[in-house]
């Protein structure tokens, strides 16, 4: 394994590139913090007050008495780090705060001191930005696929919150790939694709220039250090060959615009080794045939003005037809607009040039950013979103022409993806929802099948329920059950239309089957009350009755029954109607009063028990049809079927079914002395009275003597549920127990999964 080459020197890379923390102060080894620090505070000096910079200095006393005895492993000690990270940033002109999180940025992570303490010290804002850098350190990128990449990316900018956080963050990288030599090789080479993949880009996207330029250059020196080596060196060499070359070529595009009345800034620039690198990977050639290790631009005033150019160039010199690319027609997705054209110069050199206007170069730089961060047709952006467009933009300025403009960063909390949050699956692919998604939409994100039968969910290893809505950078793992089926109430909480989709689709089509086994039992008493035996309608009779309501299936006619669509005296009639014989021998009679259906419990989805009252077995009962859900059944006294009794038509007669042994739920409410160890007592007298818990919640004021516990036990009937509560009363310190019933609110909102 070749030994990767020293790292940049000043000379060795862009004008305007920011590796002033390698050229000064890397280059001698057991830096002693003081000198850091003064490099440090000459570049505050430039734009800074002395009083911010006093307080930064602050920053840096906590910092450094906090790493105290601590040594980097390039053998500095370890306050070199920060400070250096706050040398880039301050490079950048970025603000008192900014500065200051740069300095503590690894205090709260390495260090027992605490985001408070931070807190305490420098105020809220220098804790938020050192708390965001830490929990950024935290999320690990494994996956190596590029869509996983760049959600990974999108994830980091997510959490970032404040985009100041994702700068100290682009610094830390950046100050650690230029001190990357003391690693070992493997992780060396660890860190440098990680950088690649995600960090480059990043500061692509938001425009930072050089830093991107120098992350990719440091990362492909560590990750391929002979071809580094090799280009690094016929740049080298071409650089001296190729000046003469550039400036006559500049020369002659500029007349040539000149001559042909286009006002134009021309500039010529040299690009950076990977950029060359990828070229020559991406195309399979050599060095030699890569002649565009410079590419010139042109940026005009207007639209017509690009054509104009592209015009005078091609006659200037000959172009390759192949190489000629439109984007003003057909911009980049990310907003991107140029016209790129790549001409045969003089000597046989291939000149590649870029046109554009002076707002597409804009947007072009820090456009990227922009389009990048918002939906590509998002043509309103909030204001929030434009502010940080304009922020990212100034950002630029800065950092061409290094103008002094302290007063915009100030409180800036931008939310850069509003709409999305990332989460990791339990393989570590990142998955992209909705703000406000669940477990369930995860689930159902992952596959319907999971949606489907999902029970449980670990976030970040704890269980929590099915509802706890998802933050990003949560490891998400969702536990199954074979017999589990999606829960109506999920409809409640559930963000995506895909997971909204799959439930309504599973709930329709088992409601419907139960349903329709309703509708039949409707039918027949509907039946029965006008003297016909149900077995007396034919087949034929129903085939008839489907096609006049223009429908495909019996099935179809009973579950309206079922779900209260169609009266099924109504249907009873029509049917009978269809017999002249039937009906001449039933019509005579007087029709008998309806019969009572009878509830098994065992009706699924077609029957519910209403949660206000929760009958069971032994509670005078009502039904009543509703529209939706089918037929709900209320106990009589309940309080919120007062209304519907007035209305006859709405409710049907109903019983019970006098053995049956199914279980239930129903409600209990509980004044208890506020003990250690009663919530545990009472739950053994419910299951020794045979009973099962389905739900608990607990009011206990602070302080009191006693707590209201809420329970929601299943039971077979109300002589299974008097044994129980009278077991319960025996326990000493229950002070009160009750059924309750009506609106108890606290019970009912709890999702029964
Ligand atoms: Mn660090």
């Amino acid at each position: 394994m070749p030994k990767p080459a020293t790292p940049h020197t000043a000379e060795s890379s862009k004008p305007n590139a920011i590796n002033l923390a390698t050229s000064k102060l890397g280059a001698a080894p057991l830096l002693p913090a003081d000198i850091v620090g003064s490099a440090l505070t000459l570049r505050l000096q430039q734009y800074l007050k002395q009083q911010d910079i006093s307080q930064i200095w602050n920053a840096y006393r906590y910092a450094d008495e906090a790493h105290q005895g601590v040594v980097r492993k390039t053998g500095e000690p370890y306050i070199t780090h920060p400070v250096s990270v706050a040398c880039i940033l301050a490079e950048l002109h970025m603000d008192v705060p900014t500065i200051s999180a740069a300095l503590l940025h690894d205090v709260v992570e390495d260090t027992d001191i605490s985001t408070l303490d931070i807190k305490e010290k420098f105020g809220q804002q220098v804790a938020e930005l050192v708390d965001g850098v830490t929990k950024l350190d935290k999320i690990e990128f494994q996956s190596a696929s590029v869509a996983q990449a760049e959600n990974f990316r999108k994830m980091l900018l997510a959490m970032s919150q404040d985009v100041r956080v994702i700068l100290v963050k682009l610094a830390d990288r950046l100050h650690n790939m230029q001190t990357l030599e003391a690693m070992r090789p493997e992780k060396q080479k660890l860190i440098a694709k990680e950088t690649l993949d995600i960090y480059a880009p990043i500061a692509n996207r938001l425009g930072l220039n050089a830093i991107y330029q120098e992350l990719e250059d440091l990362s492909f020196q560590y990750l391929h250090p002979m071809r580094y080596q090799a280009i690094s060196n016929a740049v080298k060499a071409a650089r001296g060959n190729r000046k003469e070359v550039v400036s006559k070529i500049l020369e002659s595009i500029k007349h040539q615009l000149v001559t042909m009345n286009v006002d134009a800034e021309v500039s010529g620039r040299e690009k950076h080794l990977y950029s060359i690198y990828k070229k020559m990977t991406g195309k399979m050639t050599a060095f030699s045939q890569i002649y565009d290790i410079y590419g010139f631009r042109v940026v005009v005033k207007d639209l017509t003005s690009c054509y104009v150019a592209l015009g005078a160039l091609h006659t200037l010199y000959k172009p390759i037809a192949s190489k000629f690319k439109d984007y003003i027609a057909i911009p980049k997705a990310n907003g991107y607009q140029s016209l790129h054209t790549t001409l045969f110069g003089p000597f046989g050199t291939p000149i590649e040039v870029q046109i554009r206007s002076i707002e597409m170069h804009n947007i072009a730089d820090a456009g990227v950013a922009a389009h990048w961060l918002y939906k590509a047709n998002d043509a309103q952006l909030t204001a929030l979103q434009q502010k940080t467009h304009q922020w990212l933009q100034r950002l630029l300025e800065i950092q061409s022409d290094s103008a002094d403009s302290l007063d915009f960063l100030e409180h800036l909390k931008i939310d850069l993806f509003p709409d999305e949050v990332y989460v990791f699956t339990p393989k570590g692919k990142i998955l992209a929802l909705p703000k406000g998604a669940t477990a369930v939409d995860f689930a159902y994100a992952v596959h319907s099948g999971i949606g489907n039968s999902c029970v449980a969910v670990r976030i970040n290893q704890d269980l929590a329920p099915l509802r706890t809505e998802l933050h990003n950078g949560d490891h998400v793992e969702i536990i199954t059950g074979a017999l589990a089926k999606p829960n109506p109430a999920w409809l409640n909480y559930v963000v995506t239309g895909r997971a909204r989709a799959h439930i309504r689709q599973f709930l329709k089509s088992q409601q419907s089957t139960e349903s329709a086994h309703l509708g039949e039992r409707m039918l027949n008493q509907a039946l029965r009350a006008l003297h016909v035996e149900p077995s007396h309608i034919t087949e034929a009779h129903w085939q008839k009755l489907v096609r006049d309501y223009g429908l495909k299936k019996k099935s179809e006619i009973l579950t309206d029954i079922g779900l209260g669509k169609r009266q099924n005296l109504m249907v009873a009639h029509q049917l009978l109607a269809m017999t002249d014989e039937n009906l001449a021998k039933h019509t005579k009679l007087p029709a008998k009063s309806l019969d009572t259906i009878t509830i098994h419990g065992t009706e699924g989805m077609a029957v519910q028990f209403a949660q206000c009252c929760r009958p069971i077995p032994g509670d005078p009962i009502l039904g009543f049809i509703n529209k939706d859900k089918g037929l709900v059944i209320h106990t009589h006294d309940c309080p919120s079927v007062r209304k519907f009794k007035l209305d006859p038509d709405k409710w049907l007669d109903v019983e019970w079914e006098p053995e049956s042994e199914r279980l239930f739920k129903t409600n209990l409410n509980l004044t208890v002395a506020n003990q250690p160890g009663m919530l545990a007592k009472i739950a053994s007298g419910i299951a020794d009275a045979g009973s099962n818990i389905d739900n608990v919640s607990v009011e206990e004021a602070d302080g009191s003597a006693y707590a209201n516990l809420y329970f929601t036990v299943q039971v077979k009937n109300r002589v299974h549920l008097a044994d129980l509560m009278r077991g319960l009363r025996k326990i000493p310190d229950v002070v009160r127990i009750n059924r309750a019933k009506g609106n108890v609110a606290s019970v009912v909102k709890k999702p029964s999964l």
